[in-house]
């Protein structure tokens, strides 16, 4: 009778499609794989924000160290449930039974530290080098593996769980976590590489939640508790990071220093990116992967099927449940047999399509997952009328360091760029927006703008927008989509080709081009402010010798020093610009007569007469130089030039290392 009781209520609860819920407070324990950080911030909640005691459970959270391997623990009995990686499935693969709960990290943050100021200039320098490996580290195996450095090439060490043997050279290399060791190295001013298995194409599962078969068979709804209960502390713990660190300093790590801490918080943030995925979420399809993965290295048997690892369905534990009691009590009742037939019909049925709807769901987000988290561009929409995002995806972090949950937080666009780009896109949407309304625009019309945008690290990125205008079919609304594209490397080549045109690649002087476009806006103002100008013509004097004695290269150095004195002096108004070998031209574009214009060239034919110091040399070098006027002698840049030309060639011909102030009568000779 008492067995039908039970019978009666599992059914109940089955067919009400509630999870059993744990009853009497249990004490269970939770093995931790390292020491108290922010790592495992989501157990931590989870305590003190009484989810485990609601869950009925008492829950003692376990110090991690080099020594403790956590799959050991949980397999022999020792801890309840563990903190493991993506070698979960290696374990499973040798016959450990053990069972992943949930996965925390989506992405995994295991890397390979190595000093950079040692030998080591790639990871195939590590080869016969003595490196330490943490347990559970076979995800950074593989990545070597992968690189062609096996198992037998590496002088592997136990982990001691610190940097020391790292900073006092004892290992060259270490297995580490990217959101912990690279914050003590760069506080410890070492300079180090680091080496993820991602840039191998190793995109594993980071810390998960687990426990063993024994646990999940024995007491399926205190696991659902757990599980549950620890994810909701990771929500909360990564929705409120500032609080979960003074937890952890309060109760756990009374020594760790906060920034430590927060350096720590938004790492994993990004690893979770709980702004896209439900913490713990997984999927069978990724944990093969990763079975895959092992198998093409050789580490397991290709036809290891990962749902050994993963916890049987809960309707599928409850229908073992109806089983069993069923087995064991009414075995002859034909009532019940018949019940039981039509309720395990349901539940088949039920199973059936949930999991073609799961699947074809799980089969959606990763496409979802790989197109918005991993592409470079961003997929936006912005309401038209309040300048806000409806939506940006999580791509958004890697072109402007926020994140799009920080995005969306942050209000409008005037958040997310400088003034001058609001008023670009407030200016094409109000003219869009005005032919939508007269129908004389639809969505299949897109705009282009390049804009600068805010980064978090406090400087502009250029970037390229395409998007088009489409009603909101939930609030009718009109909205512009589009994506945006980081174009800053264009945009400094593009700088950087307008320079290389503009500008003498030796000295960094104006070259012609510039000096032409300068010489037409100077005597546009000239002309209407009816000033002088002057066009200083300079060659040196036998600058052919000192490549001859000293060498080009000296020659190249002495040129550019030239350059800079030239530029000594005159006003920052007046441009000088190379045009040709030892060719220099000035424009002073306002002196008051040839008087002031040749004292001018007379200055920088002192300046020059000056010895150069030029690495062991002290080079003496003269000049020849010629001075024209605007407008007296000429209106155009041509017939100025002509004329300075024409009195340097005649400073020359007077024996060189002179100011020649050009005449007339020069025209004629
Ligand atoms: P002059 O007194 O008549 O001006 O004779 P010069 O020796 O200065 O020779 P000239 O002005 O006729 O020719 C300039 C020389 O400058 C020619 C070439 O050997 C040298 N030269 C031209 N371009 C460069 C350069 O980029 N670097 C160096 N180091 N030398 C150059
Ligand atoms: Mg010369």
């Amino acid at each position: 009778m008492r067995a039908a009781l039970i019978l009666a209520s599992l059914l109940l609860g089955l067919l009400a499609g509630l999870p059993l819920a744990a009853q009497a407070s249990t004490a269970v324990s939770l093995q931790l794989k390292w020491r108290h950080a922010f790592q495992f911030a989501g157990y931590y909640a989870a305590v003190q924000q009484g989810y485990y005691r609601e869950a009925g459970l008492e829950v003692d959270i376990r110090l991690g160290s080099p020594d403790v391997n956590p799959v050991t623990e949980v397999t022999s009995g020792r801890a309840t449930f563990g903190v493991g990686t993506s070698s979960l499935v290696l374990s499973r693969a040798a016959n450990q039974p053990v069972r992943v709960l949930g996965v925390v990290l989506q992405h995994s943050p295991q890397i390979l530290v190595a000093r950079a100021d040692l030998p080591i200039q790639s990871i195939h320098d590590l080869v016969g080098q003595p490196i330490m490996l943490e347990p559970q580290s076979e995800e950074l195996l593989a990545y070597l593996q992968q690189e062609n450095i096996p198992r037998n090439k590496l002088q592997l060490q136990a982990h001691s769980g610190s940097i020391n043997e790292l900073l006092s050279g004892k290992v060259m290399a270490m297995s580490a976590y990217s959101s912990y060791e690279p914050f003590l190295l760069t506080q410890s001013g070492v300079p180090f590489y680091q080496y993820t298995p991602r840039q191998a194409g190793i995109d594993f599962y980071g810390d998960n939640l687990f426990t063993s078969d024994q646990v999940v068979h024995s007491q399926p709804d205190m696991v659902q508790a757990f599980r549950q209960a620890s994810f909701r502390g990771w929500e909360y713990a990564l929705a409120h990071p500032d609080a979960t660190i003074d937890l952890i300093l309060k109760e756990y790590a009374p020594d760790l220093p906060r920034a430590f801490l927060e350096f720590e918080a938004a790492h994993i943030t990004r690893l979770v990116q709980p702004d896209l995925i439900e913490v713990g979420y997984m999927t069978p399809g990724r944990w093969q992967h990763i079975a895959d993965t092992y198998a093409s290295l050789g580490v397991i048997d290709p036809d290891f099927d990962v749902q050994q690892l993963l916890l049987p369905d809960l309707h599928d534990q409850q229908l073992q449940r109806v089983r069993q009691a069923l087995n064991d009590t009414l075995a002859g009742s034909v009532l019940i047999s018949l019940l039981s037939l039509v309720v395990i019909a349901y539940i088949y049925r039920t199973n059936r399509q949930l999991r073609r709807a799961q699947t074809q769901l799980q089969r959606s987000e990763h496409r979802y997952r790989i197109l918005t988290e991993e592409m470079r561009d961003v997929i936006w929409a912005i309401d038209v009328q309040t300048l806000r995002y409806s939506y940006i995806s999580p791509s958004v972090q890697r072109l402007r360091g926020y994140t799009a949950h920080e995005v969306m937080q942050a209000g409008d666009l005037r958040h997310s760029m400088p003034p001058v780009s609001v008023q670009a896109v407030q200016s094409i949407l109000q003219n869009a927006q005005a032919q939508w309304d007269a129908g004389s625009l639809n969505s299949d019309h897109y705009f282009t703008l390049e804009l600068e945008q805010h980064h978090k690290q406090g400087h502009l990125i250029w970037t390229e927008i395409v998007g088009h205008l489409v009603l909101n079919p939930d609030n009718q609304r009109l909205e512009l989509q589009g994506i945006t594209r980081d174009i800053s490397a264009h945009k400094r080549q593009q700088a950087h080709i307008e320079y290389m045109a503009q500008h003498d690649v030796l000295t960094g002087l104006a070259n012609r081009a510039l000096f032409a476009e300068h010489f037409q806006q100077a005597r546009a103002l000239a002309r209407r402010n009816q000033y002088l100008m002057a066009l200083i013509y300079i060659d040196l004097d036998k600058f052919k010798p000192v490549n001859d004695t000293y060498g080009h290269d000296i020659g190249d150095q002495l040129l550019c020093a030239v350059g800079q004195r030239i530029s000594a002096c005159i006003r920052s108004s007046d441009i000088v610009a190379r045009i040709g070998g030892d060719e220099f031209v000035v424009l002073l574009n306002q002196v008051r007569d040839a008087a002031c214009a040749v004292l001018v060239a007379e200055k920088i034919h002192a300046a020059l007469r000056t010895p150069f110091e030029i690495a062991e040399y002290s080079l003496e070098i003269s000049s020849s130089q010629g001075v024209a006027l605007y407008p007296e002698h000429g209106n155009t840049e041509a017939e100025l030039a002509k004329c300075a030309d024409l009195a340097m060639y005649q400073a020359k011909n007077a024996g060189r290392n002179q100011v020649c102030l050009y005449t007339p009568n020069l025209s004629s000779k």
